[in-house]
């Protein structure tokens, strides 16, 4: 049996419980082997299950927790995994993005350049307000004709640009940018 990663996000609440079947299970385990995102999201949905599940974030007498608990898991677990199928997919999204993230910025403890060919853009005004494509390195006043891709543009601070590793579009930044 092979998975996606979509199934196994949508069964890793059930994964967690230990309430799918083995086969299911030994198919999500091999997943989990291969795919680093996955695996993300199984060890960020285990603390969420675990904070969720940790009876001293419920502050109630003893003795009351247990016939909490107890109704808990009669009634409450529909609604719990709703919330997590929720979770699930925002955790998954926040990890994608955070860990690329990450990555590009560990390495040397300050932010690369998304391209090592860009030039530095000391000479940009820090407070001018620039644009950059989420896939892309380079960021742009927000008229230049060059702008790739379309689709995903945020507009932010050359600042924030420069700090999240963008460089300057040699074209439109052209007058900011030393030689
Ligand atoms: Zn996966
Ligand atoms: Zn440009």
């Amino acid at each position: 049996m092979v998975v996606s990663c979509e199934e196994v996000w949508r069964e890793i609440s059930n994964y967690l419980d230990g309430e799918v079947d083995p086969a299911r299970r030994a198919a999500m385990e091999e997943h989990f082997r291969a795919c680093k995102h996955c695996t993300a999201v199984l060890d960020g949905m285990r603390n969420v299950v675990q904070l969720y599940g940790d009876e001293r974030m419920v502050e109630v007498p003893l003795g009351f927790s247990h016939r909490l608990q107890q109704r808990l898991e009669e009634n409450i677990v529909p609604a719990r995994r709703t919330f997590l199928g929720w979770a699930v997919a925002a955790a998954a999204t926040a990890l994608v993005a955070g860990s690329v993230e990450f990555a590009r910025s560990s390495a040397s403890g300050r932010p690369e350049r998304r391209s090592a060919h860009a030039k530095p853009g000391n000479g940009v005004p820090p407070e001018m307000m620039v644009v950059v494509a989420t896939d892309g390195k380079i960021f742009h006043v927000p008229r230049c004709p060059f702008i790739h891709d379309k689709a995903r543009l945020r507009t932010i601070t050359a600042r924030e640009a420069m700090q999240e590793g963008y460089a300057p579009c040699v074209r439109c930044m052209k007058k900011y940018l030393s030689t």
